[in-house]
C-alpha cells in the first residue's frame, strides 16, 4: 500500500517517497501567539496531526519528525502587549502575552486530540539562523540592505536562472502579474515593488537583535525568514512535506521557498507542499466584525475536543469546510455511539477499509464512512481505527461522565428516578412511570428500555 499526496507545487497527486524512510520530515507553519486560536486555526492542527499519525503508522513512531513553529515575534504581538499591559516595559509585556497565549494554544490543541509535534521551535530562539540565511542571500546577490532593512529580490532570483526554482512557481503567478498588482505606495527603500522584507529596524522599546548585512542599528526579522530558519535548523535544507493553510501559499510559502532555495542552492525546499482549505462558519466568512468569530476555547466549553476533531475530519482537507451547529450535533451523536460501542473494546489493527482512503491523500470522509461500516461488523477493528485517527482517548464511563458534568445532570438523582420508574412499571402504574419519564426528559435525560433494563444518556 502506498501513500499518495496532493502537491500544491506540481498540482497533482503523487506517490509519497520519503527522502529518508528512517527520518520522514514534515514542517507545518504554526500560530502567531497573540490571542486565542480560532476554529479555522484548528484545521491545519487537526489535518496535519492525522498525517503525522498516519506517517508514524507507516514508517514507525521513531522515524517521523514533525516540526510546528511558534511565531513569537510579530507586530500583532507587540500591539497586544502594549494594549494589555500598558504599565510594563514592552519586552516584559510581550513575554507575558506570548507565554499566556502559548499555554492557551497547547491546552486547546491537546483537547483536540492532537499529538505534540516532535519539535516546537520558537522564532526568537532562531535569530542566529535567520541572520545566517540573510548573510548568504546578500552574498549570493539575492538580497540587499537599504535604510536599515534587508530586502529579498525575486527579480534577482529569477534572473539567476541557475538550478533554482522560479519565483512564483508555487503560487502559479508571474512576476509581471505581481508587479502589476503591487500597491502604488511601495516603500521607498525597495528597489522593486516585488521585493520583500527579510529584516527590519525595531522601534524604540521593541524586541531587537544585532542586525545582519553590516547594518549598525539593531532590528528584527520579517515573518517569512522565521520559517526558513526553523525548518533549516530542525529538518535541513531540503525535506519531505511542508504544510499550512491555503492562505499561506502566497506570499508566505512562496517567500520561504525563495529564501531557502537561494540560500542553499536547492531546486526545492520540500518535496510535497500541502495546504488545507478554509473554514467558514454557518456559510459565512469568519470575522470579528460579523460576530461569528469562534475560538477553540469557546467551543471546548460546549463540546468535547473529539467532537470538534470528528467534525473537522468529515470534510476532505483540501475542500472548504462549512462549520455548522447542525453538523456538530451530528458529530456528537456519532461519537457518543462509537464511545458506547468501542471505547472499552480491545482495539485490533486499524481496518484496511479505513487506512486505504487515508493513503489516498487523506480522504477522511471516506475513512469515516468506513468506520460507520465497521460499527456493525467488527468492533475491535473499529476501536483500532478510531485510535489511529486520534479518537477514544477516554473510557466509555469517562466520556459519559464528562457529558453529564457538562450538562449539569446529577447522575445519582437520575438513577434514583429510574429505579422509581422501574418500580412503578412493575406495579403497572403507567401514569407514574410516564410522569417520571417526562421529568427526566425535562432534565435533558433520554432513557431507553430493553430486556436488560433501562439505560440513559444526556440528550444534547
Ligand atoms: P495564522 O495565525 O493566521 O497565521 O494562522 C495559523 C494557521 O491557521 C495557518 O496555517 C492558516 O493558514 C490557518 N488558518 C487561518 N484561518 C483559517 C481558516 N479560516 N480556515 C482554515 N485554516 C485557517
Ligand atoms: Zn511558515
Amino acid at each position: 500500500m502506498e501513500l499518495r499526496l496532493y502537491d500544491t507545487l506540481s498540482r497533482d497527486k503523487r506517490t509519497f517517497v520519503p527522502l529518508d524512510a528512517k527520518n520522514v520530515r514534515m514542517y507545518v507553519c504554526g500560530p502567531t501567539v497573540y490571542d486565542f486560536a480560532h476554529i479555522g486555526n484548528a484545521r491545519p492542527v487537526i489535518v496535519f496531526d492525522v498525517l503525522f499519525r498516519l506517517l508514524r503508522h507507516l514508517y514507525g513512531e521513531a522515524h517521523v519528525t514533525y516540526v510546528r513553529n511558534i511565531t513569537d515575534v510579530d507586530d500583532k504581538i507587540n500591539d497586544r502587549a502594549a494594549r494589555d499591559f500598558p504599565g510594563l516595559p514592552l519586552n516584559e509585556a510581550i513575554r507575558k502575552v506570548t507565554e499566556q497565549t502559548g499555554k492557551q494554544f497547547h491546552a486547546d490543541v491537546d483537547a483536540l486530540g492532537a499529538l505534540r509535534p516532535s519539535v516546537e521551535p520558537r522564532a526568537t530562539e532562531h535569530i542566529g539562523e535567520m541572520r545566517e540565511i540573510i548573510e548568504r542571500l546578500v552574498k549570493g546577490g539575492f538580497a540587499y540592505a537599504a535604510e536599515d532593512h534587508v530586502l529579498f529580490s525575486p527579480q534577482a532570483m529569477n534572473a539567476a536562472n541557475s538550478g533554482l526554482p522560479r519565483y512564483g512557481a508555487l503560487s502559479n503567478r508571474s512576476l509581471d502579474e505581481m508587479i502589476a498588482g503591487a500597491r502604488v505606495d511601495v516603500a521607498p527603500y525597495k528597489h522593486d515593488a516585488t521585493d520583500f522584507v527579510l529584516w527590519k529596524p525595531s522601534k524604540p522599546g521593541e524586541p531587537s537583535w544585532p542586525s545582519p548585512a553590516g547594518i549598525k542599528a539593531e532590528g528584527r526579522p520579517g515573518w517569512h525568514i522565521e520559517c526558513s530558519a526553523m525548518a533549516w535548523k530542525h529538518l535541513g535544507e531540503y525535506f519531505d512535506i511542508h504544510g499550512g493553510g491555503i492562505d499561506l501559499v502566497f506570499p508566505h510559502h512562496e517567500n520561504e521557498v525563495a529564501q531557502t532555495c537561494c540560500a542553499f542552492h536547492q531546486q526545492r525546499m520540500a518535496n510535497y507542499w500541502m495546504h488545507n482549505g478554509f473554514l467558514q462558519v454557518e456559510s459565512e466568512k469568519m470575522s470579528k466584525s460579523l460576530g461569528n468569530f469562534v475560538t477553540i476555547h469557546e467551543l471546548l466549553a460546549d463540546w468535547p475536543g473529539e467532537v470538534l476533531r470528528l467534525n473537522m475530519l468529515k470534510t476532505h482537507y483540501r475542500s472548504p469546510i462549512d462549520w455548522t451547529l447542525k453538523s456538530l450535533e451530528e458529530s456528537a451523536r456519532t461519537l457518543d455511539d462509537w464511545y458506547r460501542v468501542a471505547a472499552d473494546a480491545e482495539p485490533g489493527q486499524p481496518a484496511a477499509s479505513v487506512v486505504e482512503p487515508l493513503l489516498d491523500d487523506l480522504n477522511t470522509p471516506l475513512a469515516i464512512a468506513a468506520l460507520h461500516g465497521l460499527r456493525g461488523s467488527d468492533v475491535s477493528a473499529l476501536a483500532g481505527s478510531l485510535r489511529l485517527l486520534g479518537f477514544l482517548s477516554e473510557s466509555a464511563a469517562q466520556w459519559e461522565g464528562r457529558k453529564q458534568q457538562a450538562s449539569g445532570v446529577d447522575a445519582k438523582e437520575v438513577e434514583r428516578l429510574i429505579s422509581e420508574r422501574t418500580a412503578a412499571r412493575s406495579r403497572k402504574d403507567f401514569k407514574e412511570s410516564d410522569r417520571i419519564r417526562d421529568l427526566l426528559a425535562a432534565m435533558g435525560v433520554a432513557i431507553k428500555d430493553s430486556k436488560d433494563g433501562t439505560t440513559w444518556e444526556v440528550a444534547r
